[in-house]
């Protein structure tokens, strides 16, 4: 009998035209994440159901954990296979009866027939199930409205497989069903998190980060690569880049308004991402913006830094607070890297009373004292890529 992983799709996308290419990207974005695992797996698929099956010396814990970072897969579990005979069924559920309730107190029993060739019903198959665990497992009870665990006997065409209840998966959409994108990545909380959202929509994630060497350290953009490798670990590849927007920066504080210096840099930054997203493929830029968090996302700030690009800019965490946003960080092992105290080109030169009301008028009469096109080129000749 053999220990296996089984993966649920969601099941609203399976019944959608793209069905094939869904479950074709899974499986490519499954088997890349398996090859950094110790061991060998095989990989069979039916009825919105990916079985895994390791070799004798794989890693499972690890496969397992791996799993959970799968985009378009609903649910993960660990199971047993087993040959379509009904006493072998009753001896994986008897061998392994403890595994699949865990500490459980109430059960049900669950059989599904795929096989309708199978000489007994499902019910029938769930009864003598029911039987073993009651007499395996001491003080759990049967109760049918409302388990603590279902254990559920799957009697598939090749084999069977036994398993307890599965965790959550990432759910979203398969990595790289939604084309590609740039993420304007800064060392805070917000922007990892959004390059996380969109990523589970099924987009593959690139980075951007700026940096303002000597005001910002090599600690800082170790910080960013960092936050990036933990996207990566979900989307399975990434590129971040990097360049430097210190000449710019060092202009803007020579020549303009104080009170503008956050907004002009940040077109900047979206004019460059533009320019970017345009020679490397990516179809849409992403940021961490959330709405009236600071002067610089103001309604009217966000019309002056959005007339800019031409790609569309995505920023899902638009209608979140702070307390959302940092959930999810935590959630996806963000938060304690992004609140290490390395500065960020945006806090070397913060404006004492940053303007939150600006007009485009103002902002691009501003623009008119620098020399907009020479800075851009100049910072994109500053470009590094690093492969995560
Ligand atoms: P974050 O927590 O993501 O840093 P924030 O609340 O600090 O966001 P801002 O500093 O105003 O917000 O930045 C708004 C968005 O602009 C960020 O979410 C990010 O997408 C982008 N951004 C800011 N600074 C940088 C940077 N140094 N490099 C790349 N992108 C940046
Ligand atoms: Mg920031």
């Amino acid at each position: 009998m053999k220990e296996i992983i089984l993966l649920k799709y969601g099941e609203l996308v399976l019944k959608g035209l793209n069905r094939s290419t869904f479950v074709a990207l899974v499986e490519k974005n499954v088997r890349k994440k398996l090859k950094e695992v110790d061991g060998e797996f095989s990989l069979e698929y039916s009825q919105s159901t990916m079985c895994i099956t390791p070799s004798d010396d794989a890693d499972i814990d690890t496969a397992f954990e791996k799993m959970l970072t799968v985009f378009g897969v609903v649910s993960v579990c660990r199971g047993y296979k087993c040959e379509k005979d009904i006493n072998q069924v009753l001896e994986a559920v008897r061998e392994h009866a403890y595994e699949l309730v865990g500490n459980k107190k109430t059960f049900k029993c669950n059989a599904k027939r795929s096989d309708k060739k199978f000489p007994l019903k499902s019910p029938e198959i769930s009864a003598l199930c029911g039987e073993v665990i009651l007499e395996e497992v001491g003080g759990i009870k049967v109760d049918v409205n409302n388990p603590e665990v279902i254990v559920t006997a799957e009697i598939r065409d090749t084999a069977a497989y036994v398993h307890g209840n599965g965790v959550r998966g990432a759910g979203g959409m398969p990595t790289g069903s939604s084309g590609r994108g740039l993420l304007l990545l800064s060392g805070g909380i917000d922007s990892p998190v959004a390059g996380y959202m969109i990523a589970k929509r099924g987009v593959t994630v690139d980075g951007l980060y700026f940096d303002s060497p000597p005001y910002t350290s090599d600690l800082a953009m170790e910080k960013v690569t960092s936050l990036a490798r933990r996207i990566k670990d979900y989307t399975g590849s990434m590129f971040l880049n990097a360049i430097s927007v210190t000449e710019i920066q060092e202009e803007i504080m020579k020549n303009c308004e104080d009170r503008m210096l956050t907004l002009l840099l940040r077109r900047f930054m979206m004019r460059i991402a533009d320019r970017v997203a345009k020679e490397f493929g990516q179809q849409a830029l992403i940021t961490g913006e959330s709405l009236g968090q600071v002067a610089s996302q103001t309604l009217e700030a966000l019309t002056v830094t959005n007339a800019v690009p031409t790609l569309p800019v995505l920023r899902p965490c638009i209608g979140m607070d702070k307390v959302e946003i940092t959930d999810i960080a935590r959630k996806i092992g963000t938060f304690e890297t992004s609140i290490l105290p390395y500065e960020d080109c945006c806090t070397v030169f913060t404006p004492t009373h940053p303007l939150t009301r600006p007009t485009l008028e103002q902002i691009e009469a501003e623009e008119q004292k620098l020399d907009v096109e020479g800075l851009i080129q100049r910072a994109m000749e500053t470009r590094r890529v690093i492969k995560i």
